[in-house]
């Protein structure tokens, strides 16, 4: 795939120097396909966002680039490096794949500055000074700044969901993925994430974003995948892909959405 030239009106996927590179990925949870023959580059810096019906395994390729799921055949790569199966390995591969989930998990019990600073502390060997320094600096980037000495339940789903995004970032991840980051939130603390989340994309930032919201997927991705029945059906430029869907799922699909 890498070696051929992408079909007429494709965007370019990365040959060289792909961030995570998935090839021929299959796996079932029983008898169920849910990962059908996946072929996903992503090149530094880009963003892919994957659309696609409910149940369609857009998280569950997700949780397979993270390790949170096992897969039967395929190989995926993180930079270059296979995922690791267990240890210190994983530990590190976890701290370089961002993930950033609906519901925001952050440590209740903790401050908003502690939920931050526990990552770089703990995996990545960071002094707390500097931990701290680093953690203000985000709550800063994602507008949180001003709550960091509160508890999570203090804050608005939209400020909690920043700080996750934050929480992320201070592992300083080489790629983040978002599973539908916004779903759980109120609709107008929505635009509050999304904003966060573009300026990262625009930062060069290298994300593959599930979502629904499709003013996002046109303004930030490079490349939306469409995904239907555990396999890709698509791959295009969002102009391209919401003027012209090719494929009957994906038409279907917009004329549900739009
Ligand atoms: P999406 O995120 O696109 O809605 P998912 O990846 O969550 O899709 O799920 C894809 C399919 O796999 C669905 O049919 C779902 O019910 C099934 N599935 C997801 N997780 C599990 C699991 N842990 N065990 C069994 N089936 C699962
Ligand atoms: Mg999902």
């Amino acid at each position: 795939m890498t070696d051929q030239a992408p079909p007429a009106g494709e965007t370019n996927v990365a040959s060289g120097e792909a961030l995570v590179r998935m090839a021929g990925v299959n796996k079932h949870f029983g008898d169920l396909h849910v990962l059908r023959d996946i072929d996903l580059e992503v090149a530094k810096g880009e963003v892919v966002v994957v659309l696609g019906p409910s149940g369609s395994g857009k998280s569950t390729l997700c949780r397979t680039i993270n390790r949170l799921e096992t897969y039967e055949s395929g190989t995926i790569t993180i930079d270059g490096q296979p995922l690791p199966e267990e240890g210190a390995e994983l530990a590190k591969l976890r701290a370089d794949v961002g993930m950033v989930f609906q519901s925001f998990n952050l440590f209740a019990h903790k401050t908003i500055l502690q939920n931050v600073t526990l990552g770089p502390i703990k995996a990545r060997k960071i002094g707390k000074a500097e931990a701290e320094q680093r953690a203000m600096d985000l709550l800063k980037r994602v507008g949180v700044q001003e709550q960091a000495e509160k508890y999570p339940a203090q804050l608005s789903g939209g400020q909690q969901q920043r700080v996750a995004i934050a929480r992320s970032l201070a592992m300083r991840p080489k790629v983040m993925l978002f599973d539908e980051p916004t779903s759980a939130l109120d609709p107008e603390m929505i635009n509050e994430v999304l904003d966060v989340m573009a300026g990262l994309a625009k930062d060069g930032m290298t994300m593959i974003v599930v979502t629904h919201e499709m003013g996002f997927a046109r303004r930030a991705a490079d490349r939306v995948v469409f995904m239907a029945d555990g396999q890709i059906l698509e791959q295009q430029a969002p102009e391209e892909f919401f003027a012209n869907p090719r494929s009957d799922r994906a038409k279907d699909f917009l004329s549900k959405i739009l």
